[in-house]
């Protein structure tokens, strides 16, 4: 198997390969799983140089499920990343106090005595100015305490991005569903991005599972026009003989806009599917 391209995550150091191992998955948000299947899926990514993995306390017991994972793999062999102040009772709390709770509890889950990244999570659905002015901070103490290596941000809105760099500095952002083959606005950022030597991960470049033969899940909020047009262009791919989420991912990875994509992975087949995405040519005429 070709090895996996790497690539500078903003000034971290980190080298992060191209696809990373989005872990919500491993929480059910995309239907039951079991803590085998994950196994073998970690370890199928891991075997295919995907050692960068993210999870949160939003995403169920992910947490628990990929430090049972990773249990036994060297920890400096593999990148870290969870978040904070959103969770799974549907409550956010972005409290200097919590920040310091929710750190400590991730790191029992994850088995691990230091996180390679934390985000805020989904910053648009609190004041920003108050992740700005307390959460930051906070998160800055524990990296000076050596429990975080880099600190940033996720969410849905590109705006949160623009707001939050105004003010201070970010090590990396987590945007979603804006580099995939319906939605490529991350590029409206990039200029801002790379002037601040950010690190840019892109999530969920399958847009959610909308750009898979299954479909998304039934929480997805896609119009159903939008979701119809995915329907169709993935039974388009099926009739030429091509998948569409590698179609999708391998287009993703195209625009060059991100130093890592981050796709939810569920087993090893999916991984050796989307490893082998990475290597596609796209065919122009199935692209139209
Ligand atoms: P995605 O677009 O990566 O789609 C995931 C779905 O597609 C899952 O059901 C997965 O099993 C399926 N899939 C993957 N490869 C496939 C293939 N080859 N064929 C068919 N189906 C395939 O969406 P996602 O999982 O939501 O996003 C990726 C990761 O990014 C998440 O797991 C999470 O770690 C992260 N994320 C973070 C945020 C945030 O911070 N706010 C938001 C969204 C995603």
């Amino acid at each position: 198997m070709a090895a996996m391209e790497r690539c500078e995550l903003g000034k971290t150091g980190i080298l992060v390969p191209e696809l990373g191992f989005g872990a919500a998955t491993m929480g059910g948000s995309y239907g039951p799983t079991t803590q085998s299947v994950a196994d073998a899926t970690v370890r199928a990514a891991l075997d295919a140089e995907i050692d960068f993995f993210d999870t949160s306390p939003w995403y169920g017991n992910s947490e628990e499920v990929l430090g049972k994972a990773l249990a036994g793999v060297p920890r400096d062999s593999y990148t870290l990343q969870t978040k904070l102040g959103r969770y799974p009772d549907g409550t956010f709390d972005f409290s200097p106090k919590r920040v310091v709770a929710s750190v400590d509890d991730s790191l029992q889950k994850l088995k691990t005595d230091y996180l390679d990244i934390c985000l805020c999570h989904d910053i648009e659905f609190v004041p920003i100015q108050s992740v700005i002015d307390e959460t930051l901070p906070k998160l800055r103490e524990l990296q000076a305490a050596g429990k975080i290596r880099f600190v940033g941000v996720s969410g849905l809105p590109l705006a949160i991005f623009r707001r939050a760099l105004a003010e201070t500095d970010l090590d990396v952002i987590l945007s979603y569903c804006h580099v995939s083959l319906n939605d490529t606005s991350l590029s409206e950022l990039t200029p801002l991005l790379r002037e601040r030597e950010v690190g840019v991960i892109g999530a969920s470049p399958l847009s959610m599972g909308l750009l898979t033969e299954n479909g998304p899940p039934d929480w997805h909020p896609a119009p159903p026009a939008l979701k119809d047009a995915a329907r169709r262009a993935a039974e388009h791919c099926k009739l030429r003989g091509a998948s569409l989420p590698a179609l999708a991912l391998a287009y993703a990875r195209s625009l060059g806009l991100t130093d890592t994509l981050l796709v939810g992975l569920s087993s090893p087949e999916q991984v050796a599917e989307n490893v082998s995405a990475t290597l596609d040519r796209i065919a122009p005429s199935l692209l139209e």
